[in-house]
């Protein structure tokens, strides 16, 4: 039996909403396809009646930069992601990060979006939108608008977008401007090629003697059940002598307020507490480095 009856490739925004409202629930969106066909095959959504594919709609794959901000159009692939010079100089971890989702064939075709809308805790690309501070253009139930990303989260593998109704078209974020830089890295099993066992994401800003920090944002997942912000930890760095010091303290308050959780098929809770240390020991003083000498080269990309 076919996975789907019907598959629509509108040239709009409007067509792919309109196309959507008439199924009533009975289409589904698609990008990649790399999460929603095995998600269909293995029985965990039902079979659509028609797929809306919104991979052809002119500005859902741009790439622009807009003066210190970027776009991200959500039909962006992973591997035009890796492959912008302005990302990965000035949003390195956005690099990074997706330059180790899956393997060359998922960075291909899966797409920035599809990462998001499948709110997962723990996807990579997500975790360094949410240290960029992105915010995401939705259309919510018939109403377009820009949303904080933390914003469109629910629960693990649900946020606010009925995937039968809404659309998320892009992502806005600030680039690097002089004593910021960002740095993303994974702990991730021997061969693995899906979600890793735990990602980091950070953006600092150092202060103009390139020797504090002045501000910092870190998502680490799978931590909670949404991709968030760990703010004890931010607000632990604001201020410090950047060096072992606010490392150490920065481990210390990640031990005291991120609990992850056991997961059956990655890791126990306890490894993951470790790990988080572990990252947090390696992206902290990266991103701190790429702050001060303003040079951000990603490192690994595609490597692993
Ligand atoms: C072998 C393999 C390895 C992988 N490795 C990783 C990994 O290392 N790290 C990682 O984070 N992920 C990984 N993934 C998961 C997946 O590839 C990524 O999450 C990818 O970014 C999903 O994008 P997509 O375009 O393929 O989404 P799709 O499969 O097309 O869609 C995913 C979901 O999002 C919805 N959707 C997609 N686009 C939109 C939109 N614009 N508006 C509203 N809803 C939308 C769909 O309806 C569907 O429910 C892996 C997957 C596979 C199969």
């Amino acid at each position: 039996m076919a996975l789907w009856k019907h598959y629509y490739t509108p040239a709009t925004v409007e067509e792919a909403l309109a196309l959507l409202r008439t199924y009533q629930g009975g289409a589904r969106v698609i990008a990649g396809g790399t999460d929603l066909l095995l998600d269909i095959k293995q029985g965990h959504l039902p079979r659509p009646e028609a797929l809306v594919d919104i991979t052809r709609i002119p500005g859902m794959s741009d790439l622009r930069q807009e003066e210190d901000e970027f776009y991200l159009g959500a039909a962006v692939t992973h591997a035009q992601i890796v492959d912008s010079p302005v990302l990965a100089a000035r949003a390195t971890c956005l690099v990074e990060s997706c330059g180790v989702v899956g393997g060359p064939q998922v960075r291909n075709v899966g797409t920035i979006g599809g990462n998001v809308a499948h709110a997962l805790p723990a996807g990579d690309g997500t975790t360094s939108l949410i240290a960029l501070d992105a915010t995401a253009d939705v259309v919510l139930s018939g109403v377009r608008q820009w949303l904080p990303l933390g914003e469109l989260f629910v629960g693990p593998g649900e946020s606010r977008l009925d995937q039968t109704r809404d659309l998320l078209i892009g992502f806005r974020f600030r680039l690097c401007g002089p004593h910021e830089g960002t740095a993303f890295k994974r702990i991730m099993r021997p061969q693995g090629v899906a979600l890793p066992i735990l990602g980091c994401a950070v953006w600092v800003r150092l202060d103009e003697s390139g020797e504090h920090y002045a501000d910092a944002r870190i998502c680490i997942g799978p931590v909670s059940k949404v991709p968030a912000r760990a703010q004890a930890v931010e607000e632990a760095l604001r201020g410090q002598p950047v060096g072992a010091a606010a490392v150490e303290r920065a481990v210390t308050v990640a031990r005291q307020t991120l609990h992850p959780r056991t997961s059956k098929y990655r890791a126990t809770a306890e490894y993951r507490q470790e790990m988080i240390e572990v990252l947090l020991r390696r992206v902290l003083p990266l991103a701190a480095e790429r702050a001060r000498t303003g040079e951000a080269i990603p490192e690994g990309v595609g490597m692993e």
